[in-house]
């Protein structure tokens, strides 16, 4: 179904350097959790821009492109993003010579703000509580930009159904292959476990698994992992620090019930991040906070009654969804606090006496 390019040689762009993304064993962690099944991390920092989202933007680009909406020397693009879709964006724009215009909740990281002055945007900060129907939030500032500037175009990650098909074709596609190219028993999923910001990453997986389901694979739990603090997965609305996932509003492009999700699980900034540092000393894997909320929403998932028969079974291939990289957090309080724990303290005594 999905195209899956093999690159050799010399690439036109950094745009041909999105996705393409390795799918990576945590055998560690999985003994260490008891688990039987292979447990599979996606791991998307290795894509050009560094997230999940460079393919959404990537394509949500082309197609407006192709469709006449976006005209070269005159659109502007201007895009509300907690960083990585902006990210993605101010790359294809600067690659492309459109203006880009980033609206920021405050939150959001100076390493995502710094990456994207870098490449040519404007970054207009929003602050994090305003709801988003205010015209002071991200969605807010954006509309009032764009009917004030010529040539204003906003994409829309939150309605734009290019963004679940970037996932539904390509991050569908490459997992697929991966699966279908491994010394593994099982070709297909068993569980996929993602997080929650659009939507898009987790809708348009599901929809692409549940179309091989149509095709004889088995069927696959879908999992989608939430904030509390956010409503997508139920509760109340609330401030939590990890980025990227989580909202007030149910996006448009996001289809939250069964058949295509089965399960939401919610998970806390604490589970999250210390997920996240295990990820990074276990596993070698230098992901970003919301991949450390995948992972404990994975691990609560295949310690759960629904999760027990695939965290049991030697030939089950779970797969987890990992968005972005530490590098985008390097500066952030979480992130510079680092566990005492982690050290050797055997060595770190010779060093300190030397
Ligand atoms: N994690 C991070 C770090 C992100 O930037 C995003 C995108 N908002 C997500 C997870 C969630 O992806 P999606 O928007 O496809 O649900």
């Amino acid at each position: 179904m999905a195209s899956t390019h093999h690159w050799n040689g010399v690439l036109d762009s950094a745009l041909d350097a999105v996705g393409e993304t390795p799918l990576i064993r945590l055998d560690r962690i999985r003994d260490a959790e008891g688990l039987k099944c292979n447990l599979l991390g996606k791991a998307e920092f290795f894509s050009v821009g560094g997230s999940v989202k460079d393919r959404i933007a990537k394509r949500m680009l082309e197609q407006a492109e192709k469709n006449g909406i976006l005209i070269p020397g005159q659109s502007v693009v201007i895009e509300p993003t907690s960083g990585n879709t902006g990210i993605g964006l101010a790359l294809a724009c600067a690659i492309k010579g459109y203006k880009c215009i980033i609206t920021l909740p405050a939150k959001m990281s100076l390493e995502k703000e710094v990456l994207l002055r870098s490449l040519g945007a404007e970054v207009v900060r929003t602050p994090t509580e305003a709801a988003h129907d205010s015209p002071d939030s991200l969605i807010g500032v954006a509309e009032r930009l764009k009917e004030q500037i010529p040539g204003g175009v906003i994409l829309d990650q939150y309605s734009n159904p290019n963004n679940p098909l970037a996932h539904y074709y390509t991050t569908y596609g490459e997992i697929a292959y991966a699966l279908k190219t491994s010394n593994l028993r099982r070709k297909s999923i068993s569980a996929l476990i993602a997080g929650a910001g659009t939507g898009g990453t987790i809708t348009g997986l599901a929809r692409a698994v549940r179309d091989s389901e149509k095709d004889g694979a088995a069927r696959a739990t879908i999992v989608a992992v939430d904030p509390v603090g956010s409503i997508l997965g139920g509760g109340d609305v609330g401030m939590y620090q990890v980025e990227g996932i989580g909202y007030d509003f149910f996006p448009a492009v996001l289809d939250p019930k069964p058949p295509l999700i089965d399960e939401w699980i919610k998970t806390n900034d604490d589970e999250a991040f210390a997920a996240c540092k295990r990820i990074i000393r276990q596993e070698g894997l230098a992901v970003g906070g919301s991949s450390g909320s995948a992972l404990a929403g994975a691990l609560k998932f295949l310690k759960s009654e629904e999760g027990k028969a695939i965290a049991e079974d030697p030939t089950a291939n779970v797969v987890v969804v990992f968005p972005d990289g530490v590098r985008n957090y390097m500066s952030k309080e979480w992130f510079l606090k680092q566990e005492e724990g982690s050290r050797d303290a055997e060595l770190h005594d010779t060093i300190r006496g030397i």
